[in-house]
């Protein structure tokens, strides 16, 4: 699925380019962004006012879900990876400048309360801490990529399989939810399912979900359908008679309509809206449960799109993202 071509032409445009180039960290440094790369992907991601996604081999990035094109390629050198400096300028002007977002109560003297150790046996409050947004009401999630292992789920005419879109997306979400203070239990983290049996493999996922006992289930999946020009995501929650309350099943729907809404917002592909169903995992979770659909792998421009390492990145910020507004909502 990360197939990149060899960049020949590299070495000769960075002739061509001005300014100095930048290592990664320095920049993020520069920005006070900080840098993380995921192994898995290869991709360098720097978290901050704003977020910035680079792939070396790449020559795009992803700010704040904003796909800008670079002059050259991302590239790897000593183990660490570099942007043109013209390139590096341009990420600068997108970036979210500091002052605009949460008003971080200046970096100023901690305003902690009584500093002085007042010879008191006095128990600290444990203030949280106002600065960032903070994971909300959110404490833990079960995220699960569909399908997997024998269990390929819905097949693209290039041959992409539903089941390594769900995961590299979902390996996505969790790392964004996960660095904004939830926690995140996946239901598979790798290319497997969890019985050969279908049936049995959705008992499982609705099992572990019980035992995690989360705030959230959320299962990924991409969508299929004989008839090709199906395109466009879509939101589930479990109908009537599901095994949560009845305003698990209101939090659901709630969950459902961010994702809905924010898909929407960011992506150019048909709204096909948030709908009740009655699929095994969402049906059995005994919590507030969401399906997505992401975007119709039987499409053609929808299987392109999931190809796409930038377009997933974007997927899997928006399902992020919306979920977040609902946790601190
Ligand atoms: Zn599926």
């Amino acid at each position: 699925m990360h197939v990149r071509a060899v960049p020949a032409l590299l070495f000769l445009a960075a002739t061509a380019v001005s300014a100095e180039p930048v290592t990664v960290a320095d920049f993020a440094r520069t920005h006070g962004l900080v840098p993380t790369r995921d192994p898995a992907s290869g991709r360098d991601v720097l978290k901050g006012n704003s977020t910035v996604v680079v792939s070396p081999g790449m020559s795009l990035a992803l700010v704040d879900g904003r796909v800008v094109t670079l002059s050259e390629e991302v590239r790897v050198e000593n183990g660490r990876t570099v942007i043109g400096g013209d390139d590096a300028s341009k990420i600068a002007a997108l970036l979210r400048s500091q002052p605009l977002r949460v008003p971080e109560p200046a970096p100023a003297p901690e305003p902690r309360v009584a500093p002085a150790p007042v010879a008191r046996k006095a128990p600290i409050i444990k203030q949280t801490p106002v600065a960032r947004a903070g994971p909300g009401k959110f404490r833990t999630i079960v995220l699960d990529p569909g399908h997997g292992g024998v269990h390929t789920g819905g097949k693209g005419a290039r041959g992409t399989l539903e089941k390594d879109i769900a995961l590299d997306v979902s390996l996505e979400i969790r790392d964004i939810l996960k660095e904004a203070g939830i926690k995140v239990l996946m239901t598979r983290e790798t290319d497997r399912h969890l019985a050969p049996e279908v049936r049995d493999d959705l008992a499982e996922r609705v099992e572990f979900t019980e035992k995690a006992d989360p705030d959230l289930f959320l299962s990924i999946h991409v969508n299929w359908a004989e008839n090709k020009g199906a395109q466009g995501f879509e939101v589930f929650y479990p109908r009537a008679g599901c095994e949560g309350s009845a305003s698990e099943r209101e939090a659901g729907r709630k969950m459902a309509e961010q994702i809905r809404k924010t898909f929407a917002d960011r992506f150019d592909t048909p709204d096909r809206g948030v709908k009740e169903a009655g699929y095994y995992v969402i049906k059995n979770a005994p919590c507030p449960a969401v399906l997505v659909e992401l975007e119709f792998v039987s499409n053609t421009t929808g299987e392109r799109n999931l190809r796409d390492d930038g377009y997933r990145s974007r997927l899997a910020q928006a399902v992020a993202d919306a979920v977040l507004q609902q946790s601190r909502r």
